[in-house]
């Protein structure tokens, strides 16, 4: 009886003692499970956090970086217009300028008469190509044709002034990359390839406080047929070694602006035959950087 007195209390103390270890072992496991949780949680939050971070810059590799492209005419741009689309895509600044008003811009196609109503009818078409690749544009007064017809004393002081004003663009968007026209200018359009020597002699008339590429468009020798072509407008692919690929969805945009400047195509070119004419170069831009000599020589010939 004593034993099972003593038994019960020793039973009950037991029973009391397993409780209070249930109870504190229960509590530590809650604690611990509440650790676990938050641990969980925040490394939940950090992946959450990694993986927007990972698919931000995934869709936005090149945010923070400015690229300014500089032509002649409205319509110009459609020669890279699927980079254009690109970069803006891809989260790049994309500075658009178009030096030349395009007034001289008649064809066959249309019977708009040269001067300034075709002018408001460019500046239109340029806005909405440039709305569509989502770039921003600037687009400048100068004369189609840069003043050619007026002799030295209209001309030259004209793309004195180009020169300047484009300085100036650079000076303001600080791009950390430029493309213009090359030296044949696509087509040998006296404008686009005076566009281009302004362009490049604002690059090469002072030492830039940040590093900025230069690029010229070109096109490989291989992609084009005829004798002529060849001479006045192709180049050694050793000098086009950058070759900036896009995508399906950026060569549609271009097709798209490029159909805005509707006083200069044919209506019944379609968007089609737009990306099957692009689509010609392997759905690449060919681009020449500028590179400077890397040291100082005192010979011509090494
Ligand atoms: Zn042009």
């Amino acid at each position: 009886m004593v034993y099972h007195v003593l038994s019960g209390q020793a039973k009950d103390l037991f029973q009391s003692l397993e409780t209070g270890r249930n109870q504190k072992t229960s509590i530590m496991q809650k604690h611990q499970l509440s650790t676990i949780q938050m641990l969980r949680q925040r490394l939940y939050v950090l992946l959450v956090i990694l993986l927007a971070g990972t698919s931000s810059w995934a869709q936005n590799p090149y945010e923070g970086k400015t690229l300014l492209a500089v032509f002649a005419h409205p319509d110009d741009e459609s020669t890279i217009s699927p980079i254009l689309a690109k970069y803006a895509r891809e989260g790049a600044k994309v500075h658009l300028v178009v030096v030349t008003d395009g007034r001289y811009g008649t064809n066959d196609f249309h019977d708009h008469k040269a001067g300034d109503e075709l002018v408001v009818t460019r500046r239109e078409e340029m806005r909405c190509a440039a709305e569509l690749l989502g770039v921003e544009l600037t687009h400048l007064n100068f004369h189609d044709q840069l003043k050619a017809s007026e002799g030295y004393d209209g001309h030259v002081p004209h793309a004195r002034e180009m020169v300047k004003q484009l300085s100036d663009i650079v000076e303001k968007t600080k791009p950390d990359a430029i493309i213009t026209w090359g030296p044949d200018g696509g087509s040998t359009h006296m404008d686009h390839r005076l566009v281009g020597a302004s362009v490049t002699q604002v690059y090469l008339s002072k030492d830039w406080q940040r590093p900025m590429s230069l690029y010229f468009y070109g096109t490989p020798l291989n992609n084009i047929d005829d004798a002529d072509g060849k001479v006045l407008r192709g180049q050694a692919s050793k000098y086009l070694r950058t070759k900036v690929s896009y995508t399906d969805e950026d060569l549609e945009m271009a097709a798209k602006s490029y159909r805005c400047h509707y006083s200069q195509i044919d209506p019944m070119l379609t968007e089609a035959d737009f990306m099957d004419r692009k689509s010609k170069n392997g759905k690449f831009v060919y681009l020449r950087k500028f590179e400077a000599p890397k040291s100082d020589s005192d010979s011509v010939f090494e």
